[in-house]
């Protein structure tokens, strides 16, 4: 019996579980702070901010929004960079991407604070990561262990599979589950667009982590019996809907549910986790900012 992962639930359990951490920040005279910063027109990219900032109001974090002019030369997002460092009631920063084409993607991601680095983008947090000493998490590969912990995945000992080597899932993720730690220990083979026979790798795996934004390529003949398969993919493809389109992940779902002991949907899985811990490194930037102590779930 395939059990399905529900991100959504999940999800809502770990922001029921921060208010208790915002709680005793408010107590103490601080409120956890979110900026967000969009320097774009890709619409996409106005619906994740938006869906931050509610995300914040929802569960009692200030969020506080600055967009900049597309055309605008990079040195003014920079700026509204330093100003948010600078800023004692802004314990995040989020430089969403991607940026305008005169924009350095690295050096806005440079320029945020590592201490309010809740994206875990700045070299010296992406080293703490890999070094297994992390001060954050990124949201994505933190999430998927959220899950793992909540549905008894097993990763020590198991072989994973990533599909994806991006800086924002595929990497951190590989790195989260080598590191010798609980949710870690897994022996993880990293795949990639070069990987010569991607299924041989797949239909080994006790976990297949799906990022690589290819819809529905991966299907149940590419996967062992009983696996974990978490699909991150979030693919807008053309539909016969209200919007014209609807989002499909990298995994066919139909064919793999059958194969699969645990599986992620989408929509419904990895994406509201992504959202949540967004909060949650933002309340535990907020609580080492201001040395409030607090239980993070
Ligand atoms: P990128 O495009 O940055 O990276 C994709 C990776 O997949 C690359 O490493 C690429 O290989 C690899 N790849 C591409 N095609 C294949 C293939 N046919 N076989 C094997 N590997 C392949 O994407 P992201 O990591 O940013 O995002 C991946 C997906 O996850 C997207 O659909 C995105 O929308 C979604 N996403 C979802 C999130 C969520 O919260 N659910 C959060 C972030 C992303 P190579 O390096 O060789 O080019």
């Amino acid at each position: 019996m395939t059990e399905v992962i529900d991100g959504d639930a999940v999800a809502a359990d770990v922001r029921d579980s921060l208010g208790d951490a915002i709680e005793t920040l408010k107590r103490e005279g601080v409120t956890p702070g979110l900026a967000t910063v969009l320097m774009s027109d890709d619409p996409a990219s106005e619906t994740y901010v938006s869906m931050k900032q509610r995300d914040c109001e929802e569960v009692g974090i200030d969020g506080v929004h600055v967009e900049l002019d597309t055309d605008a030369p990079a040195a003014d997002l920079y700026d509204a960079i330093e100003d948010l460092n600078a800023d004692d009631d802004v314990h995040g920063v989020l430089v969403q991407s991607p940026l305008v084409e005169q924009v350095d993607s690295r050096e806005a991601f440079r320029t945020v604070a590592p201490e309010k680095d809740v994206d875990c983008f700045h070299p010296e947090n992406v080293g703490r990561m890999v070094a297994g000493h992390e001060r954050f998490k990124p949201c994505t590969p933190h999430g998927i262990q959220k899950l793992f912990e909540h549905y008894d995945v097993e990763t020590e000992g198991a072989e994973a599979v990533v599909v994806g080597r991006s800086m924002i899932v595929g990497k951190p993720m590989a790195n989260l589950l080598i590191q010798k730690s609980d949710l870690g220990n897994a022996t993880t083979t990293v795949c990639h667009s070069r990987t010569g026979d991607l299924a041989a790798h797949t239909r080994e795996a006790d976990i297949v982590v799906a990022a690589a934004g290819v819809p529905e390529f991966i299907d149940g003949s590419m996967l062992k019996e009983g696996a974990t398969v978490v699909d991150v993919g979030i693919n807008r493809v053309d539909a016969d809907t209200e919007k014209g389109y609807e989002l499909i992940g990298d995994v066919e779902y139909e064919s793999a549910k059958d194969v699969a002991g645990k599986i992620t949907p989408v929509p419904g899985g990895v994406g509201p986790m992504t959202r949540a811990m967004l909060l949650w490194n933002t309340v535990k930037a907020a609580s080492e900012q201001t040395g409030v102590d607090v239980e993070m779930p």
